[in-house]
């Protein structure tokens, strides 16, 4: 009974018809002047792609408002108004991209799902190509920055450095210059959709999963409007979540140096102990005391607080909050 009532629900909006192939998801925070000139630029080129037998592909378009201050909110509503499959999620303050991505993650209805900047910094005409590739079978192709000219010098540096840093430290592999702009098959999804974990490092939770990856190459253009916003502060803030979420060898690293130092340590002591049996004891030693107490006390400090970046994020995990909270709905969802 209960069926044929659910069954028989009147279904004004089409959402059972409508799920679309390919969603697209957009996290945005202050952003009102990219929002319309986003949609302006990427729907055609979503309307212009063809499935195998050449008819349309079914689309969607999920912003994620990431807490913003400004009239973010407002444009996307308009866009709402304009086009009943863009829609989007506005949440309570800002949470930060990654747990924005996350939200879209949960929400998304697409079989494939693409996270994409609103900056137009990801040409969304490498979408094709991906689709192309998802069809041949792949479940995550992600695209691969062919240059970086369009970021500083010192950016370029740090995140090859970082990348380099990730990859040595951590077993599961991080493709180099491949940021979040990538597709995913729903089955990748629902796997990511499930990592229960509070600190979503979302390239780390990609690598994680596994699953056929490859890669198409793009060239990143400079950012149309609006401005970066992630400052060096930030930038370092993520590279220490994503390595702590990846790995744990800077935690065992200081039982090896521990060891390593031991052993020298005693091996010094036999030395002072035979010289001053051989030799008898002069007073002298002030410049290797102090070295050795100010080189202890340094490693201590630090592997103390390399100790406590985990600890500091076991105490988040176990508070069990929720990763994001969603303050309005804008369109079905
Ligand atoms: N973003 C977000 N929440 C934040 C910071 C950024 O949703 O706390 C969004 C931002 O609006 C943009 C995307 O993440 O759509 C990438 O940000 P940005 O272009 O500033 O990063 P960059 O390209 O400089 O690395
Ligand atoms: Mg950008």
């Amino acid at each position: 009974m209960e069926q044929t009532m659910l069954s028989a629900r009147p279904d004004p909006v089409g959402i059972e018809a409508a799920a679309p192939i390919l969603s697209l998801i957009v996290p945005v925070k202050d952003e009102e002047e990219a929002i319309a000139l986003f949609v302006a630029r990427v729907a055609p080129v979503l309307d212009a792609l063809r499935d195998p037998a050449g008819g349309a592909v079914g689309w969607e378009i999920l912003f994620i408002d990431d807490g913003s201050q400004d009239a973010t909110l407002a444009a996307i509503c308009a866009a709402h108004r304009a086009d009943g499959r863009i829609r989007a999620l506005s949440l309570s303050r800002n949470f930060g991209k990654e747990a924005a991505l996350s939200a879209g993650l949960d929400h998304a209805r697409g079989a494939a799902v693409v996270p994409i900047d609103v900056d137009m910094q990801d040409p969304p005409e490498v979408i094709g190509a991906m689709l192309e590739k998802w069809r041949q079978g792949h479940d995550v192709v992600y695209g691969v920055r062919r240059n970086r000219l369009s970021d500083s010098l010192p950016k370029r540096m740090t995140a090859d450095l970082y990348y380099r840093a990730h990859n040595w430290l951590s077993m599961d592999k991080i493709p180099e210059h491949a940021g979040d702009f990538r597709l995913l098959d729903r089955k990748v999804v629902d796997v990511i959709k499930v990592m229960p974990e509070r600190n979503r490092f979302m390239k780390g939770l990609f690598a994680w999963g596994g699953f056929r990856q490859t890669a198409v190459e793009y060239d990143r253009v400079e950012r149309k409007v609006g401005e970066t916003k992630f400052n060096y502060w930030k930038l370092w803030t993520l590279a220490i979540d994503g390595i702590t979420s990846a790995s744990t060898v800077p935690l065992r690293v200081w039982s090896y140096l521990g060891g390593a130092i031991a052993l020298a340590g005693i091996l010094f002591a036999v030395f002072v102990i035979a010289r001053t049996v051989l030799f008898g004891s002069d007073v002298a030693g002030y410049p290797s005391l102090m070295v050795a107490i100010l080189f202890f006390g340094g490693l201590q400090l630090l592997s103390l607080g390399i100790l406590g970046e985990y600890v500091g994020r076991i105490l988040v995990e176990v508070k069990h909050r929720p990763i994001y909270i969603v303050r309005e709905r804008i369109g079905d969802l």
